[in-house]
């Protein structure tokens, strides 16, 4: 398998698509993909359309980070559930995806980096994890001849995954688990039938189903919106380089304020600028700005400010926002978001790698992609029904982690179509609270 997904290729699932579903599932990224597995294991029909091909977007090019460590903790007890299911489908899939707990280190370059790392070990403890502070000395144990941090925030249960190699190997096995695939099938929109979800309208025809979930990444407001749901979430790019095979410096996840990396399991690294993103200026991000405002003055040093999305991109000025079902739509005429990497970016990291550790160099890159990463205002995604319409479920805007915890929402959203009880609490995810007067309540920026 070669990556980043890219250029043409054969699509894995391109079988024939039924009139009608149970349920229809709108995007083949994670979040789609362990939907469909969860609900196909309890017998529905579920269907699954992917405008491209399965994890092209986000769901490949992330940083394979499995982490619980400096999550939301309304998230928390989601992502406990995730890393247990992770261990779960790690055997019961047959293909080996990548799972390694080799934990999560967060580095600290000052003393007050100490003190937000501190002030999240209560939610630690109230979950039981086995977080805990290290001390300069230990970080120093832990990477030998390595740069000088002050301490760190340590979980050792936290893990990593291959993203490219995990969520296609899920969809097949979501696929052997009954559920219909269809790679290069955009959704054009959702067919209404008083009042209520009747179906989609696909490029290659309309699927009865009167339960539909959204599960579109960077795509989904785009959609929503055709719908009168609005849903205020932008995206920005994040660049990411895989390096060739160097020894072990460490096994697991580390970041510090500058650059993160992480073990790979053909012996590179997958190193990335730590918080720093870019942020193309499109209508959607002028009618949100006044919602993203608490965000923007937070992570003000780590957000690049662009002119204008490219052509074609779900907020650029030239993307339509409404079109005909029986036309091509903004979803065929991009198949696979692939923003270029930046390259000054990756330059910065490659030298920050050598100088942190001396005896490993500025490594050489074996590949260098970005994605665009779909945010909300608060950073933690929307995973709700939607009132206005009935039938639609929406499961989008992870906010930069949802790779990790896309087992526990696909288990928790299987759950919500179904009617069924969620076992956790989703009011924090709920899509009111843009629109129901609560202040914008931001999630951890660890
Ligand atoms: C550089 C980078 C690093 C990251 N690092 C981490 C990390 O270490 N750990 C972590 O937990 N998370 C990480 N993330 C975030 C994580 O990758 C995403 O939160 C997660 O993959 C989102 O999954 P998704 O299924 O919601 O969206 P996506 O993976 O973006 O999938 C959505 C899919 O929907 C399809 N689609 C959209 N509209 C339509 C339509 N109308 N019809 C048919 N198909 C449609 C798209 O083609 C796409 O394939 C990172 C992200 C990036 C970009």
């Amino acid at each position: 398998m070669t990556f980043p997904f890219t250029g043409p290729w054969t699509s894995e699932h391109d079988g024939p698509l039924p009139d009608a579903a149970d349920v229809l599932v709108i995007g083949g990224g994670i979040i789609g993909v362990m939907t469909t597995y969860f609900l196909a294991l309890r017998g529905v029909r579920v269907v699954l359309c992917e405008k491209g091909r399965i994890a092209g977007e986000q769901s490949s090019r992330n940083w394979g980070w499995v982490r619980q460590q400096g999550r939301d903790p309304a998230e928390l007890p989601i992502m406990i559930e995730a890393l247990s299911l992770w261990r779960r489908l790690q055997r019961a899939i047959g293909e080996d995806i990548g799972l390694r707990q080799e934990g999560v280190l967060y580095l600290a370059n000052a003393a007050k980096d100490l003190e937000g790392f501190e002030a999240w070990l209560p939610h630690a403890r109230e979950h039981g994890l086995d977080t805990r502070m290290l001390s300069r000395g230990e970080v120093a144990a832990m990477l030998r001849h390595a740069a000088d941090w002050k301490g760190g925030l340590w979980t050792a249960s936290d893990a990593r995954a291959e993203p490219w190699v995990a969520v296609p190997a899920l969809a097949r096995a979501a696929a052997r688990a009954g559920a219909v695939i269809r790679e290069h099938c955009a959704v054009r929109g959702i067919d209404v039938a008083s009042g209520r979800v009747a179906g989609v309208v696909t490029e290659a025809g309309r699927i009865r189903a009167d339960r539909v979930v959204l599960a579109g990444g960077a795509w989904s407001s785009l959609l929503a919106r055709v719908h009168g749901v609005d849903l205020p979430q932008l995206s920005v790019r994040a660049t990411v380089a895989a390096t060739v095979p160097l020894p072990q410096v460490f096994a697991g996840n580390a970041a510090d304020g500058h650059f993160a990396f992480r073990r790979r399991l053909d012996g590179g690294y997958s190193i990335a600028p730590g918080g720093a993103h870019e942020f193309w200026t499109g209508p959607d991000a002028l009618r949100h700005f006044g919602l993203y405002l608490p965000q923007l003055r937070r992570d003000r040093r780590s957000t690049r400010f662009r002119a204008l999305a490219p052509k074609g991109y779900p907020d650029a000025w030239g993307t339509p926002r409404h079109w005909d079902a029986d036309r091509e739509s903004p979803f065929e005429r991009c198949r696979v978001l692939d923003p270029p990497p930046n390259m000054r970016f990756l330059d910065d990291v490659r030298s920050r790698f050598g100088e942190t550790f001396p005896s490993l160099g500025r490594p050489g890159i074996a590949a260098a992609w970005a994605g665009m990463i779909d945010v909300m205002p608060d950073t933690v995604p929307v995973v709700d029904h939607v009132a206005t319409l009935p039938g639609l479920t929406i499961a989008t805007g992870m906010s930069g982690h949802g790779f990790g915890i896309g087992p526990g929402f696909g288990r928790v959203v299987a759950d919500l179509v179904e009617g069924r009880a969620p076992g956790h609490d989703l009011s924090r995810f709920r899509l009111s609270r843009f629109t129901d007067g609560s202040k914008i309540d931001l999630g951890p920026s660890l």
